[in-house]
């Protein structure tokens, strides 16, 4: 993977490679930080670059600081201009994916959140595809459970939740599946590692409710809104069983990273009968055209550097 090209560091825009922090850093040892993640969606007919949703992308993130106590000096629009200041000096003419973070920057020890000095960073890089066929897609009930709002919140992006996505992640690679899915301490479908879950059942689109330890995906709130606008589906917002996901329809996964994901195969199961269906189908080319600045009723979704 290609290194980034720069980064807004310490409050101004510097090569990547003089971006860098003490191994004694707070969020290094704690996971005291935050994330988000954004793509740019590079349109060769415009020669234009797009990035999709800055202002929810940020809003999420400036939520997800106040979950960890860091205090930073921005809105979102200040975060939106700061990361399209960046990519004009980047100049990519192909997809990116944005990475802001926002970190307990003191080199210090103690277990703590408060009397410490709060940092930000974003930086960008070339990204292509997250999964390697997203249109066929394994996916095995991961034997973690999903963090737990009252362990460490999944609402927010905490750097250090990520060691729970990567146990779930990793396990299922080494077990030969694509991705997992991982549930509530309740045994209820939470998610995928680093991306929202949808099943069509009779007829309806269904995703669990936020208060299943679910990051609050800004691609899963995209994708309702396609599937009740444009293609006049009933979106659903409740639990989802275990067992629910083996006798499916179809079942998506969705986040900035997969975009939209068609799962087949869940545990050797085929979901449906084992191929992408017409749901997901339709979503994934929607979902395309909106990101890469050809479908005009959503061009307010699209920022263009
Ligand atoms: N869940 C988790 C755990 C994630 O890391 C992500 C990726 N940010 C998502 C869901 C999808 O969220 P979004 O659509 O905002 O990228």
């Amino acid at each position: 993977m290609a290194l980034p090209k720069n980064a807004y560091f310490q409050g101004k825009i510097v090569p990547y490679s003089d971006a860098k922090v003490g191994v004694g850093t707070h969020a290094l040892h704690y996971g005291t930080a935050v994330f988000g993640g954004l793509r740019g969606y590079w349109n060769e007919e415009q020669k234009k670059l797009f990035v999709f949703r800055p202002m929810d992308h940020y809003r999420r993130f400036l939520q997800s600081c106040r979950l960890l106590c860091i205090d930073l000096p921005h809105t979102p629009e200040s975060l939106t201009q700061l990361t399209l200041d960046l990519l004009r000096v980047d100049g990519y003419q192909e997809d990116i994916y944005i990475r802001p973070l926002a970190y307990k920057a003191d080199e210090q020890i103690g277990v703590r959140l408060h009397d410490l000095k709060d940092e930000l960073t974003v930086f960008a890089l070339p990204f292509g595809l997250y999964l390697k066929n997203p249109t066929a897609v394994h996916v095995t009930i991961s034997s973690w459970r999903r963090v737990d709002d009252n362990t460490i919140p999944a609402r927010g992006k905490v750097a250090g939740a990520y060691a729970n996505s990567s146990l779930i992640k990793t396990d299922a690679h080494r077990a030969g599946f694509d991705d997992a899915l991982v549930l509530t301490n309740e045994g209820h479908i939470s998610e995928g590692s680093a991306m929202n879950v949808f099943m069509v059942r009779d007829g309806m689109l269904i995703t669990p409710p936020v208060t299943d330890n679910i990051l609050e995906g800004i691609t899963r709130r995209t994708v309702m809104e396609l599937a009740r606008v444009e293609l006049g589906l009933t979106v659903v917002e409740r639990p989802i069983d275990r067992t629910e996901v083996y006798i499916c329809d179809e079942l998506l996964l969705t986040g900035t990273a997969v975009q939209v994901a068609a799962v087949t195969k869940v545990d050797h199961r085929p979901v449906g009968n084992g191929v992408m269906g017409p749901v997901g189908e339709k979503l994934r080319q929607l979902f395309d055209d909106v990101v890469r600045g050809r479908n005009a009723k959503y061009a307010h979704w699209n920022v263009e550097v």
